[in-house]
């Protein structure tokens, strides 16, 4: 910290992305990205011609995507918020719901970035524990004072509510804002979508980054009521109203047309992950059950830790979270079959024990 550092900031401690090595050396399976590319028409939106424009400032209101999106979702251009990705829509919601006051209530364990937001606001944070077989305690979340922010499927355990849960939180309190990160929510979980048009508190996250192939693209949106995206633009044209660069915001409009393709690759995730889930517990994993496109695992005979470490070392990557409850598990992300392949290899040498002999791929 320099001297010139504000003091507010003195305990900040930031968010730490998995790890993003800039070559190709690894079996990527660490941070929830899509092992399969955009779709030909997506990469087609951005021509030379489209490339030649970029002297020109984006949309800032982003309107045809925001169109397009509506019209995906059955709502009004006016429910859709764009951002560079769902990130920055956290970053927002915290911002203009959150204060003195009003302090924000996430799960003890869930996305990393929630409490990072909450400090960088220097908000108050209730962190509701998750019970031992790491489901959701509804009941204190309904009880919970503030804004309410839950994923759903929940990261890193992939375990999802049903709609009639999101609706008894949603109800419990309808003057505050709940807000519902869907991530994950197309390999397999219910989306709370249905439940926009009767609760004006409702803030549904989601973001292209991972069943839409796009991660490098930073592109995510909110849908909500207008009164909630009306405040959400406000604190948007305050920050960065260019925040969605004009390439991207081409690549969101092809991806809403080619819809059926990312739907498609996400029920091809869904089902290598449960062939995956089946395979990881005849090797005597403990899972957790995942609605998303990663799996939580943990073995009696290897701590998460070295199992992390063990698979580095033989090419795959893995997410590792030292953290209280969740130390002994690894979250792996569905690859491709053959990905999938390199990985159950790599494991049953580290299972044998001699993964230190084992050849480097
Ligand atoms: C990956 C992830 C995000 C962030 O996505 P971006 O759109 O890439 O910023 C938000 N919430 C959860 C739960 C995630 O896993």
């Amino acid at each position: 910290m320099s001297r010139f550092f504000s003091s507010r900031f003195a305990s900040l401690a930031p968010y730490v992305p998995g790890e993003q090595p800039q070559d190709q050396q690894y079996v990527k399976l660490n941070t929830n990205e899509s092992p399969y590319p955009p779709s030909p028409r997506t990469r087609a939106a951005v021509s030379d011609a489209e490339l030649a424009r970029l002297n020109l400032y984006p949309d800032p209101t982003g309107t045809r995507l925001r169109e397009a999106i509506a019209a995906r979702y059955g709502v009004k251009p006016a429910n859709v918020l764009l951002a560079n990705g769902s990130d920055e829509i956290l970053s927002f919601a915290f911002m203009a719901f959150c204060d003195a006051e009003t302090p924000v209530a996430f799960p003890d364990i869930s996305y990393g970035f929630y409490p990072v937001y909450a400090a960088l606001y220097g908000l108050a944070a209730e962190e509701i524990p998750l019970r031992a077989d790491f489901s959701m305690d509804v009941d204190a979340f309904c009880a919970s004072r503030g804004m309410r922010v839950l994923a759903n499927p929940n990261a890193p355990t992939g375990m999802a509510l049903p709609l009639s849960e999101i609706e008894r939180i949603l109800s419990s309190d309808p003057d505050r804002v709940v807000l519902v990160d869907e991530a994950y929510v197309d390999f397999g979980a219910q989306t709370a979508l249905p439940l926009l048009a009767k609760y004006e508190n409702l803030l549904v996250v989601r973001t292209y980054s991972k069943s839409r192939s796009m991660a490098g693209a930073r592109l995510g949106f909110a849908l909500g009521s207008e009164a909630l995206i009306r405040d959400l633009e406000t604190i948007r044209f305050s920050t960065n109203p260019y925040n969605l660069n004009r390439l991207t915001l081409l690549l969101g409009e092809a991806a809403v047309a080619d819809d059926a393709y990312y739907m498609e690759n996400c029920k091809k995730i869904a089902a290598t992950r449960e062939r995956a889930a089946a395979r990881l517990k005849e090797l005597g994993f403990t899972l957790t059950p995942s609605q998303a496109n990663f799996l939580f695992a943990s073995h009696p005979a290897v701590s998460g830790e070295t199992l992390y470490s063990a698979l580095k070392a033989q090419g795959v990557l893995v997410r590792h979270f030292k953290k209280p409850r969740i130390s002994e598990y690894v979250r792996i992300t569905i690859g491709t079959p053959e990905q999938m392949e390199v990985l159950f290899a790599a494991i049953e040498d580290i299972l044998k024990g001699d993964a230190a002999c084992a050849p480097q791929r």
